[in-house]
């Protein structure tokens, strides 16, 4: 029998913990007209949305007081948590920018060509035609860092007031209705203990609050539970890491892969694939993206990159090459089943990432966020125009309900469930269902929560050694993403910190930060005639200072929350 890790489930009750009344006195709360929590394209969206919206309406923009926008953001600059692949449908830049051309945006053009291959361990099979979910004519190459940090130019050009390093620790409800969210204390020690540069968080009261929070979003969790707004069907989660390469010879096509080092067996259920896209001439964005439900707890995505680069397909691409960019981040891949079953609660709209808005088999969101913050906006706008109170945001859900988000994750509702029975039977359903336009496998196929598939030590991995010029070991990529947490901040991680050593080494393997360690005595003492028992209990050393943040230890059985505003790393390419 192995062991689940939802058996062993993080110490935290986030609709107690992170939910809760207004703590500041009356006259030392921040009141704005509306709080919008995350500045990625979500957030950002909406913020450039709601201002060119009260641009045109000058008394509903005066009601909404000294500071009608606030987006708070706890990256040290929007841009610096985020990280896609990433071909962005660029739909929703040209509804928010209809003057802008093209050409000025800042992201790397379209590509013409595709290709898609399957690999095995030396060779690669081309798959032709290219399968329409890898089909990327006329989506534009990105960079969601640099494009995060041009929308916060034209979000403060058009008067949204930005605060940077600033995290959004509990959402503020009052009287069964959101009023707000409270930013975390800066100037603690690990013990909580108040540091001399100790600085308290802040009541900031909005008529709404918008959470943007991306990927396993801290209070977008906690409103979930708080609102009982959730799907039968559980989220779950796929774990992205991405470098940025400069190269000699540029590259003329997107590339997909699936197949190695991915194995196909049902057993160890390792279901995605890569991606390397040309950004412009001289550099090339790659990447592995791998479904959290797998089960060995030696996989790592981590080092199952740094395998892919040794394939003659990608060896060939960066000869000679330098990495100058490294970063991981988790997207929800759960589809349309497991979205929210609503997207509002009195006063607060849930919007992006956050809602599960992700496009599986293209792997899209960007755009679908975009559209989503700018539907919020309007349905904000509409009801403070009507009367004043957003208690009822309903017509926000009837905006995304109408909309392409709803349209095309209907579509593809059903494809990423099969891929439980492994890639080869997954794959051929999944193609069933493209083929049908989404009409088989039809009915409603459940998702699951990926702590609850239980793991087990395989058999030791061939991950390369790390040579420092193709291939890195896991502190040398977070040192590239300039982190520079403290060593003596609060432990941001919450876990339970003695559990069988399946879990233990589930949890090392799996963070591509190497926050996660089982101590090498914990090891020695749990060898069994030279196998590893899983089932003995060791207690896992933690180093929360490496995290960047990547929300995989909240879908495997721990708990990310935001650490002080500022904190984790600064993405300048992903
Ligand atoms: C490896 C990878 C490849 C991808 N490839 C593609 C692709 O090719 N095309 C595509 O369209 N999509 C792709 N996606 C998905 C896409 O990146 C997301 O759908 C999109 O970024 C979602 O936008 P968002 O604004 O909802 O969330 P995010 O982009 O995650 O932004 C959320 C922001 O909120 C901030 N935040 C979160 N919580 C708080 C808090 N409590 N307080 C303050 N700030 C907070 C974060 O720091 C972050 O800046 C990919 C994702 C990954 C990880
Ligand atoms: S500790 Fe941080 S970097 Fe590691 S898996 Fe958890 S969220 Fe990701």
């Amino acid at each position: 029998m192995s062991t689940a890790p939802i058996e062993f489930p993080p110490p935290v009750d986030s609709a107690k913990e992170f939910v809760g009344a207004p703590t500041d006195p009356d006259d030392e709360r921040i009141e704005v007209g509306v709080v919008i929590v995350g500045g990625g394209p979500a957030g950002l969206a909406c913020a450039i949305r709601l201002a060119q919206l009260l641009a045109e309406d000058e008394a509903l923009l005066e009601s909404l007081g000294e500071v009608p926008i606030a987006l708070v953001e706890k990256g040290r600059t929007p841009g610096s948590h985020l990280l896609s692949g990433a071909m962005m449908n660029p739909s929703a830049l040209r509804k928010l920018f209809p003057d802008a051309a093209e050409g000025d945006w800042p992201t790397y053009g379209t590509v013409d060509k595709d290709a898609v291959y399957l690999l095995t361990r030396r060779r690669a099979f081309p798959l032709r035609p290219t399968p329409p979910p890898f089909r990327n004519h006329g989506n534009h190459v990105t960079s969601l860092a640099q494009l995060g940090r041009w929308m916060a130019e034209r979000a403060e050009e058009a008067g949204v007031y930005l605060l940077g390093e600033t995290a959004a620790t509990k959402l503020l409800v009052e009287d069964g209705r959101v009023v707000g969210v409270r930013s975390g204390d800066k100037g603690r020690g690990r013990e909580g203990e108040e540091l001399p540069n100790f600085e308290p968080g802040s009541d900031l009261i909005a008529k709404a609050t918008v959470l943007c929070e991306g990927t396993q979003g801290h209070l977008t969790g906690a409103a979930i539970r708080r609102f009982e707004l959730g799907s039968d069907d559980p989220q779950q989660w796929e774990l992205g890491v991405k470098e940025v390469w400069e190269v000699q010879r540029p590259l003329d096509r997107v590339i997909h892969t699936m197949g190695w080092p991915l194995r196909l067996g049902a057993r160890y259920r390792e279901f995605g694939g890569s991606f390397i896209y040309p950004m412009g001439d001289d550099r090339i964005s790659l990447g592995l993206v791998t479904g959290l439900d797998y089960r060995d707890a030696r996989f790592s995505v981590h080092d199952a990159l740094q395998l892919l680069k040794g394939h003659p397909l990608v060896a060939g691409l960066i000869e000679g090459a330098k990495r100058v960019g490294w970063g991981a981040k988790t997207i929800p891949s759960g589809g349309y089943w497991a979205r929210p079953r609503r997207l509002w609660a009195p006063g607060m709209a849930i919007v992006g990432d956050g809602a599960g808005m992700v496009n599986v088999p293209t792997l899209k969101g960007v755009h679908y966020a975009m559209h989503a913050g700018m539907f919020a906006a309007e349905a904000i706008c509409e009801r403070l125009k009507a009367g004043g109170s957003c208690d009822d945001l309903s017509n926000y859900a009837d905006k995304v309900e109408g909309s392409e988000i709803d349209r095309d994750t209907y579509r593809s509702r059903n494809m990423r469930q099969p891929f439980a029975k492994g890639f080869l039977v997954g794959g051929a359903i999944a193609n069933l269902m493209e083929i049908s336009g989404g009409r088989f496998p039809g009915g409603r196929w459940a998702t699951h929560d990926d702590a609850t598939v239980d793991v087990f030590i395989g058999p030791e991995r061939d991950y390369p050694k790390p040579d420092g010029k193709v291939t890195f070991d896991k502190l040398s990529s977070v040192f590239l993403t300039g982190n520079a947490t403290r060593d003596d901040a609060p432990n941001h991680i919450r876990l339970q910190e003695r559990v069988p050593l399946e879990v233990a080494l589930m949890w090392q393997n799996m963070c591509p930060a190497q926050v996660y360690e089982v101590p090498e005595a914990e090891l020695e003492a749990a060898r069994v005639d030279g196998r590893l028992d899983g089932k003995r209990e060791v207690n896992l050393a933690v180093i929360p200072s490496n995290c960047v943040q990547c929300g995989a230890i909240t879908a495997k059985g721990g708990r990310l929350t935001p650490p002080e505003g500022g904190d984790g790393p600064n993405y300048q390419t992903t």
